[in-house]
């Protein structure tokens, strides 16, 4: 996100007085040029037509510029007239007989020469004014512009510990975020104690989230909790469209960043220098891969110059990333910075309504709870915008109908980027997700651990059920298979048991389970019709005839309609579990694995302890 805020504070450009004195050059000459100009318009003398024909018959004229009765000519010693002629043909006899030459303009769109001099000078004082105040806007924040001479500078934004103002307590919520950087922020406060005993500490960290939900906010908190300096920087700022300059802004950032050590690198949108290499489209992308490769040789760096240096970077896309970037040593620690839950909401929404004058009545948890899938920003923004509503009819406090008229407005420009739910939907994909949830807690097969379910929108999915891969895993039984695929169904068994009607939600669950049956059959010879073969179709090449084709789908229905029975046969027999863990995601919207086994009852399998 961009942010013009804290533009005072302090920064480090070096390029600042350079490009001002630029400036004033560029514009000094560019007065210059336009002074010459006039000049050469005052010496082409106006003369009478009477006069011109004169000059035309005592051999002065060399040549003429005609369009229609505006004639401009150059005398035989050099200098210039202009004149306007009556229209007759005769005129032309005499010039000819004269041995003048003649030069016939079009009349439409007449540009004299030194008119598309001045615009076209006049566009260019233009476009670098345009370039200068565009600089100064974008990087720097002390007046300073300008790059044409300080083009490999990195562009970041420095701040000094003194400004940074955010810390933890700044971040509500985030609870798991904040813990994960606790860390961090000792080993920048006491790089010594790590280095005594050889540690070896993780420079690069990732935070994951969509946009708005405070990767920079706690990046820079990280940095005041550390007491160190900050330099700030997005991706695409490092693109330029001279190749070699993205690298050495690289280069230059981790220079300066080194210099202040310990200090934090945040690049946010790491995206748009860090995407695997060879994805380009069209031009542009050789600058990329220079400047991604600049910036694994400086993280590489670390290891041996060893400047307690930390690289934070945002994304909301780390699977496009070059997985160059994410091997040991570089972004090896991912941080999640999800959409905050119903609990952070509140936290978040009241942290932000300090300093605004709120009725009493207004109930924040409320309001939390009606702002699922809402990022910190958009709660943020809400306040602001019922605060903003409240102000426009001189109320004295902002009310519930404030922030209700707010909420709109807010969601309005969410554009649906991502779901928001209504209070139905809400609770179908609570039952939805804890179908999923029920059947791997309940299936004794099951090998891939419950992680935690939520019912947070992200993006265009309404819920999600994590479970993560047990250990490593290569083989997996019929059995297993068939309880993955049970569960791919449970989200939408359990709608059809609760509400005896179905949605459009579950499409990806199908596409999930029909995969891993196709699979089954085809690729493991787990079907008791065909057997231990191998039925291809890789690039619309089969191995196989239409019989059997029509074989396989047979066995792949035969197989989920049989997945789908075992959890719908699961489910009601359990459900009241259902119901219990559906109500309670209503109520925190994201449960954790140790959380559902408690609420149910349920002992995890012995090898799911510790998921
Ligand atoms: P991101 O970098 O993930 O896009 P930002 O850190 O820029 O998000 O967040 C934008 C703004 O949203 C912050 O400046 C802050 O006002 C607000 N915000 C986001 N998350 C939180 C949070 N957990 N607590 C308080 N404010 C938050
Ligand atoms: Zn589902």
């Amino acid at each position: 996100m961009k942010k013009p805020k804290n533009k005072k504070n302090g920064f480090l450009n070096s390029g600042g007085s350079r490009s001002m004195i630029l400036l004033m050059l560029l514009l000094t000459g560019g007065l210059m040029i336009l002074h010459w100009f006039t000049d050469y318009a005052r010496q082409i003398k106006s003369v009478p037509y009477t006069t011109f024909l004169k000059m035309v018959e005592s051999d002065q004229v060399k040549q003429v510029y005609a369009s229609e009765q505006d004639v401009r000519g150059v005398l035989v010693d050099g200098s210039r007239f202009e004149t306007v002629v009556p229209n007759n043909p005769n005129d032309w006899e005499i010039l000819k007989k004269h041995n003048v030459e003649i030069n016939v303009a079009s009349t439409t769109g007449q540009v004299s020469f030194w008119h598309i001099f001045l615009l076209g000078s006049l566009l260019l004082l233009l476009i670098a004014g345009w370039y200068f105040v565009r600089q100064s806007r974008g990087s720097s924040g002390n007046g300073g512009a300008g790059n044409i001479f300080s083009m490999g500078k990195s562009r970041a934004k420095m701040f000094m510990p003194s400004t940074i103002k955010e810390n933890f307590d700044s971040v509500a919520g985030a609870a798991e975020a904040k813990e994960e950087l606790k860390d961090v922020v000792d080993f920048l406060k006491n790089p010594e104690k790590y280095r005594r005993l050889g540690a070896k500490i993780t420079r690069g960290l990732l935070l994951v989230g969509e946009p708005g939900n405070g990767k920079t906010l706690l990046a820079k908190a990280v940095a005041g909790e550390a007491n160190c300096p900050f330099f700030s920087i997005s991706g695409s700022d490092f693109i330029e469209v001279f190749v070699g300059v993205g690298a050495a802004r690289v280069r230059d950032l981790f220079q300066q960043a080194r210099k202040y050590a310990p200090s934090i690198v945040f690049i946010d949108e790491i995206d748009a220098v860090g995407r695997h290499r060879g994805s380009g489209l069209g031009g542009g992308h050789d600058e990329r891969e220079q400047t991604l490769n600049q910036l694994l040789t400086e993280m590489d760096g670390f290891l041996t110059t060893g400047g307690s240096v930390i690289v934070m970077a945002a994304t909301n896309r780390p699977d496009v990333l070059d997985k160059a970037l994410l091997r040991p040593g570089r972004f090896d620690r991912h941080v999640e910075v999800p959409y905050p839950d119903l609990v952070s909401r509140e936290q978040i929404l009241k942290l932000h309504a300090k300093g605004v004058k709120i009725d009493a009545e207004v109930d924040m948890q409320k309001i939390a709870r009606g702002t699922p899938g809402f990022s910190g920003a958009d709660l943020a923004n809400l306040i602001n915008e019922a605060a903003i509503i409240a102000s426009k009819s001189s109320q004295q406090m902002v009310t519930t109908a404030d922030f209700e008229e707010a909420r709109d407005k807010v969601l309005l420009g969410k554009e649906r980027k991502s779901v928001v739910l209504s209070e139905q939907e809400r609770t179908i994909t609570a039952f939805h997700e804890s179908g999923h949830a029920l059947i791997n807690v309940l299936l004794p097969e099951q090998t891939d651990p419950l992680h935690k379910v939520s019912i947070i929108p992200r993006g265009r999915a309404l819920g999600v059920t994590h479970s993560l891969p047990e250990k490593e895993k290569y083989t997996r039984t019929q059995d297993e298979m068939l309880a993955s695929i049970a569960i791919y169904l449970g989200g939408r068994a359990a709608e059809e048991l609760v509400f005896n009607k179905v949605t459009t939600g579950a499409y990806s669950d199908f596409k999930a389970a029909t995969e891993m049956a196709r699979s089954m059959v085809c690729d493991y010879g787990m079907s008791a019709d065909l057997g231990p073969v191998v039925y291809s179709q890789r690039s619309g090449d089969y191995n196989y005839s239409q019989k059997t084709a029509e074989k396989i789908d047979n066995e792949v229905q035969k197989l989920v309609h049989m997945a789908h029975q075992k959890a719908i046969d699961l489910l009601q027999q359990n459900r009241d579990k259902l119901d219990l863990l559906a109500n309670k995601l209503l109520e925190k919207e994201t449960l954790y694995a140790a959380e559902v086994y408690e609420l149910l009852g349920v002992t995890p399998r012995q090898d799911h302890r510790f998921a």
